[in-house]
């Protein structure tokens, strides 16, 4: 029996991983990482290289290693060149993978690996059960729940039925298929002026294609995802104090700026828009059709043509959606608010050696759950009580 499994192996799962294992709660041989590739933060680079970003959203601080200041240290031995990025000190996208992949190598983590797909997690007496897709049962002490909503991508209801249909002209950017893109014509629509629309319409610019980015609302610039007070006391203490789950809810739901760019994203797409590169048009796509091997988008009083279109309309966070997860729900009778997300305790535990990190634990760690600040704080709060 494990000492400890994980549920995913990506940016939360990782960052769990390292926190306990750096601080001696659990060994390497005691711990087993599920997550359905062959390597860790495999999902993580494929979306990050998809848009082309070249450094992170969140500053130097923010990475999987319990020291904070262990990545400018990493910078410094190895002497980075370019290891940053600005006032934040965004880490490189490519520097910062090579420091988690040392820092996953330093403690053996392809020692807990286990390449599979978690369908369902069952308690008898002591010990959790946990059942992979491949018929595999592995049996530990605790769990925790890592893996959060970034396989569930959000498609516009005019486009569900043409992405299944015509998946070359209508596609997802972190849809598991790529295509190439060199053998698409060059008139590109990107859907969602977020982070990732924008990185993907100077992205496909620099591939030769005219972009017009399609947005709903006018672009939104914010430097976080979610403003710094949350990261601390200054919003947190207040959070801390609510009790009703619909309140905890509403607050996340306005202090993220979903659907936003950084300052230094806004103003490298204006130079591509004043270059005549990119096209930005405010319009709301109403229905969508595909006429001789074009995709013809139609708004309420507009209609565009395109040889393609890129949905950069990020993820959707259904939790009814994950059946294994609503069964343990039902058997274990586990606490839920109204939007069906775990009620835990402040040590991040549902019930008893069932813990949960990233979007499920958003209605405890707050706004910044999701992100690898919020995948720092939680790997401290496990950590701290199972130490004591
Ligand atoms: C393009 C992009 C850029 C981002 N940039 C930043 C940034 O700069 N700073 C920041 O703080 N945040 C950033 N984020 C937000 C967030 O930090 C990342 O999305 C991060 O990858 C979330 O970590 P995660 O572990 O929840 O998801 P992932 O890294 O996607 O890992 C989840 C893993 O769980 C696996 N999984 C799912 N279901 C199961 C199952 N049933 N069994 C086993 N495994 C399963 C998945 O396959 C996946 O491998 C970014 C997000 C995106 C999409």
């Amino acid at each position: 029996m494990k000492e400890w499994i994980i549920i995913g192996g990506g940016i939360q799962g990782c960052t769990l991983a390292t926190y306990l294992l750096e601080h001696g709660c659990t060994k390497v041989e005691d711990m087993q990482i599920i997550d359905p590739y062959r390597e860790p933060l495999a999902q993580w680079k494929t979306y990050t290289k998809r848009i082309a970003m070249s450094n992170l959203r969140s500053p130097a601080v923010h990475h999987l290693a319990p020291n904070p200041y262990h990545i400018t240290q990493f910078a410094k031995k190895n002497q980075w060149n370019n290891a940053f990025y600005g006032y934040y000190k965004k880490p490189n996208l490519e520097f910062f993978n090579h420091h988690s992949e040392d820092i996953i190598e330093q403690l053996q983590l392809h020692l807990a690996w286990k390449q599979g797909r978690v369908e369902d997690i069952e308690r008898h007496n002591d010990q959790w059960i946990v059942s992979l897709e491949s018929g595999d049962k592995i049996k530990a002490k605790n769990v925790a729940i890592t893996a959060g909503f970034t396989e569930q991508l959000l498609v516009p209801e005019w486009a569900g039925e043409l992405k299944q249909n015509y998946p070359h002209l209508v596609w997802h950017i972190f849809e598991k298929e790529e295509w190439d893109h060199a053998e698409i014509g060059g008139n590109v629509a990107v859907i969602g002026g977020g982070i990732t629309g924008a990185h993907a319409a100077i992205k496909w610019s620099n591939l030769g294609k005219q972009v017009t980015l399609l947005i709903k609302n006018p672009l939104k610039i914010h430097e976080f995802d979610s403003d710094p007070g949350w990261l601390g006391p200054k919003n947190m203490t207040k959070y801390r104090k609510i009790d009703d789950y619909k309140q905890r809810r509403t607050l996340i739901k306005q202090a993220r700026h979903k659907g936003s760019l950084p300052p230094n994203i806004y103003q490298k797409l204006m130079k591509y828009v004043q270059q005549g590169k990119v096209t930005i048009v405010e319009d709301t796509i109403q229905s969508a059709i595909i006429k001789q091997q074009q995709v013809q988008l139609q708004s309420e009083s507009n209609s565009f043509q395109f040889n393609q279109v890129i949905l950069a309309t990020g993820f959707t966070s259904n939790i009814q959606e994950i059946n294994w997860l609503q069964r343990i729900i039902k058997s274990e009778q586990l606490t839920c608010a109204h939007c069906g997300f775990p009620i835990v305790t402040r040590d991040l535990q549902w019930t008893k050696g069932l813990y949960v990190t990233g979007a499920l634990a958003e209605l405890e760690i707050g706004p910044t759950a999701r992100n690898i600040s919020g995948a720092r704080t939680a790997a401290e709060r496990i950590v701290k009580s199972v130490s004591t």
